[in-house]
């Protein structure tokens, strides 16, 4: 179900939300960069600036005691682009399957969710999503929650306009079927030794990826018999994930974690899931230190897994 949102509204929509949930939405600190913080409802716009980590850190957070059970659904993640809904989704996939994670969803659940961009509504992961058009906003519902909400006047129901520009197909430009085999089939390749050699095994591409959601859990005790058991975020690209007690490494060589780090994405998740581990963002590129760009390793993979290496490009558009 779509709705119109008229531009001069928006402002107005935003402060409808604020009257019931705390706003936190992208905020532009530099001419390139925008972090999520906490702000009041006429500061709302569209902002195309990429944060670099998004929204995950709310639903997802870097680090958050256990056992705490859920909160007050009475926040709202709004201006999200696509691919950070995108992300949520799969997040959202993760945690539910095979098994319920309670301790995603206590925290994941206390947020509304509105996506702003200029890219047709994503499938799910949302409540609300207004698509930006010229002088209006075209607004889909994704949930129930959402159509409570789309119950204000300042939305007027839409039976006339439908929207296909502008339409996002990540996985149409990266087809899972032709990547997924050539991963599979690089294991052992020299491209992930030369890789190594350029790699720092840092982690950044994990921490800010939408969709990475490695994790570890860790005890602490004080003197006054107090514990408490936290999960924080970790990285399958750091040395220390993979190693147990007794100091036993299932991965202690760089190249194998970072062939771990694609095949997860590429291999793994399609499988497991049949979307890939990854909605496109670049953030793994942008704020890669040894700028490494992950498409020209795929490219470089599927090309020479295909035995086509020179011949033909693997990105159509
Ligand atoms: S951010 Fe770049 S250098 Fe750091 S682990 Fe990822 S690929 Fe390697
Ligand atoms: S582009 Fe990089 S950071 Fe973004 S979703 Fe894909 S792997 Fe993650």
């Amino acid at each position: 179900m779509t709705f119109i949102l008229r531009e001069e509204n928006l402002t107005l929509f935003f402060e409808y939300l604020e009257g019931k949930y705390e706003l936190f939405a992208p905020v532009s600190e530099t001419q390139h960069e925008a972090h999520f913080e906490k702000v009041a409802a006429k500061y709302v716009a569209f902002n195309p600036r990429l944060s670099p980590q998004g929204p995950k850190k709310f639903i997802f957070p870097y680090k958050r005691e256990l056992f705490l059970g859920p909160g007050k659904k009475d926040k709202a993640l709004v201006g999200l682009h696509f691919s950070d809904i995108a992300g949520i989704a799969i997040l959202d996939k993760v945690f539910k399957y095979p098994i319920i994670d309670q301790e995603y969803f206590d925290v994941r659940e206390q947020f509304l969710i509105v996506g702003m961009d200029h890219f047709t509504a994503p499938k799910d992961g949302y409540d609300l999503y207004l698509q930006v058009i010229d002088d209006y906003f075209l607004v889909t519902v994704g949930s129930p929650l959402g159509l409570k909400l789309a119950g204000t006047p300042l939305l007027i129901k839409n039976s006339k306009i439908t929207s296909e520009k502008n339409l996002f197909h990540f996985d149409d430009i990266l087809s899972h079927k032709r990547l997924s085999e050539a991963v599979e089939k690089s294991y052992g390749s020299k491209i992930w030794d030369d890789l190594s050699q350029r790699c720092f095994g840092c982690g950044i591409c994990s921490y800010v990826c939408p969709t990475c959601y490695c994790f570890d859990v860790q005890d602490s005790f004080d003197l006054k018999g107090n514990s408490t058991r936290t999960r924080c975020w970790d990285s399958c690209m750091l040395s220390a994930f993979t190693e147990i007690g007794g100091g036993f490494n299932f991965r202690p060589e760089l190249k194998k974690r970072i062939y771990n780090w694609y095949y997860h994405k590429f291999v793994r998740m399609p499988k497991e899931y049949g979307k890939l581990g990854c909605v496109g963002c670049s953030r793994c590129i942008v704020y890669c230190p040894a700028r490494i760009n992950y498409l020209e390793v795929l490219e470089d993979v599927v090309l020479e897994m295909e035995g086509k290496r020179g011949k033909k490009p693997l990105r159509v558009k």
